[in-house]
């Protein structure tokens, strides 16, 4: 009897064994075999308009009583300099004032166009930390192989690289094949009116596109754990965005009095509930699509993980939730982001309110993440209601059968040497979402190496990143069949 159990047993486990092994070895590269193309020096002329592109202080405040427009005219004016036959060959309208759409007209009217994406705004620089920047965040300094400065990461490096290789091809008397729109919002930052406004100007005129390209992943040497080679993320989906208001009410009074429960109690139970139920994690398909494709590059150890995902699926969920930037991958997360209670020290509060922040996964809806908050809380004192800004549902996902993706696949492996390429669930907000309504195919990619900085302190890109920034886009605009 304990001879035939142990027996099943061991023929059990040889066969796990024999099906991880079996998924594994047949878990094979979906790496295009393209070779990169040596991209040439960044010439003197692209890093002077870079570092010039710095200086204007193009800043989204989240006051519009802060709104200069008159750095946002003076950018304007220094592309017309910087970029005449740009200005003199395609076409430019302006869309809400301040952002910018061009068309370079291409030689097939049968296919339909691209749209190249960058925003003009930048985010200010926080009055704290400007003591902590080693160098003018507006002097767009040139030092130590680094462009210095807010602004040359997210996201002036893509809107110069793409004017840089429009310039170049135009004066080699190049003319794209598909016609090549440039869309430059202003208020990225805030939401993005312009590039609202951008996508119902072209609907307007009948325009879909193939490929809409805007910011996103970048291209990684060191974040992905396990990976040897750099990892160029190219987005497909975009996670949603939502702020929820809380409000607790309960009869307030002299705070020598205290009842059992106050509106301060009520809301802060609510919100640790909140915390303590996170939503369920999942795949989604975009992180479904980087596993795919980043797997089987892994090393043995790590690839049995990867293409056993039936059965190790908790224990790669477990290692994205030891990190906020990781959980963000696998769930909608809850942030709590504003709270607000009391006038004075001596009075109990009848109001108590709180803000909180969703980011919302793919598949996942407005809707159904505020019957799922009101669920859980379950008080009937604390009253759940949109916040007054705006909603984004989360983006569909473009195929990574699509032109788009495959465009973009080549494109990256034709820049970046030796690199792998997958797709990816871009869990910040970009302009390019507005665009679903015009194309099946965006694209959520920024063509530069581990940018330092982001939205932070002493932002900067290297030299030799911006090199590559700017090869990616004329090889794709050389390229757009
Ligand atoms: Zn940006």
């Amino acid at each position: 009897m304990f001879k035939r159990i142990f027996l099943t047993i061991v023929i059990a486990l040889l066969a796990l064994v024999a099906v991880l092994f079996f998924n594994t070895f047949r878990f094979t590269s979906k790496q295009l075999p393209i070779e990169a193309v040596a991209s040439p020096e960044a010439s003197p002329s692209a890093l002077q308009h870079f570092q010039e592109a710095i200086r204007y202080k193009t800043i989204s405040n989240g006051d519009p009583s802060l709104f200069d427009s008159t750095q946002f005219l003076s950018f304007h004016h220094f592309l017309e300099t910087a970029y005449p036959k740009v200005h003199s060959t395609m076409t430019k309208e302006k869309v809400a004032d301040y952002s910018l759409l061009f068309k370079w007209e291409g030689k097939n009217p049968a296919l339909k166009p691209i749209v190249l994406m960058a925003h003009q705004d930048v985010v200010p620089i926080e009055e704290a930390t400007r003591t902590m920047w080693s160098v003018d965040p507006f002097a767009g300094e040139v030092k130590e192989d680094f462009i210095w400065g807010r602004g040359t990461a997210d996201d002036k490096i893509n809107l110069i690289s793409i004017m840089e290789g429009a310039e170049k091809l135009i004066t080699e008397n190049f003319q794209p094949e598909r016609t090549i729109y440039f869309a430059f919002g202003h208020d990225e930052e805030l939401g993005g009116s312009g590039a609202r406004g951008t996508v119902a100007l072209l609907k307007s005129r009948n325009i879909t596109a193939d490929l809409v390209l805007d910011e996103g992943g970048i291209v990684t040497k060191d974040k992905i754990p396990g990976m040897t080679k750099p990892v160029a993320l190219i987005g497909t989906s975009e996670k949603g965005y939502l702020s929820l208001e809380l409000t607790a009410e309960k009869n307030g009074g002299h705070s020598s009095m205290p009842e059992a429960e106050t509106s301060i109690d009520i809301l802060a139970k609510a919100l640790v509930r909140l915390r303590e139920n996170p939503f369920d994690a999942t795949f989604s398909e975009s992180t479904q699509g980087f596993m795919e494709h980043v797997g089987p590059e892994m090393p043995f150890l790590q690839k049995i993980f990867f293409a056993n995902r039936w059965l190790f699926e908790g224990v790669i969920i477990g290692i994205y939730e030891e990190s906020g930037s990781g959980n963000a991958i696998v769930r909608t997360t809850i942030a709590p982001t504003i709270i607000q209670a009391g006038i004075k020290d001596n009075v109990i509060p009848t109001f108590a309110r709180a803000t909180v922040n969703f980011r919302l996964l793919p598949g996942d809806s407005s809707i159904n993440v505020i019957k799922r908050v009101n669920k859980i809380i379950n008080d009937e004192r604390v009253t759940v209601k949109p916040f007054n800004s705006f909603i984004g549902e989360p983006t569909g996902v473009t195929s990574e059968n699509s032109f788009a993706y495959k465009k973009i696949d080549k494109m990256a492996k034709k820049t970046f040497a030796n690199t792998i390429t997958a797709p990816f669930l871009m869990i910040g907000g970009t302009d390019s979402r507005h665009f679903s309504e015009i194309s099946e195919g965006i694209i959520k990619f920024s063509p530069m190496t581990d940018p330092i900085g982001f939205h932070g302190i002493n932002e900067r890109v290297s030299i030799d990143g911006y090199r590559t920034t700017l090869w990616f886009y004329e090889q794709l605009m050389r390229d757009t069949k």
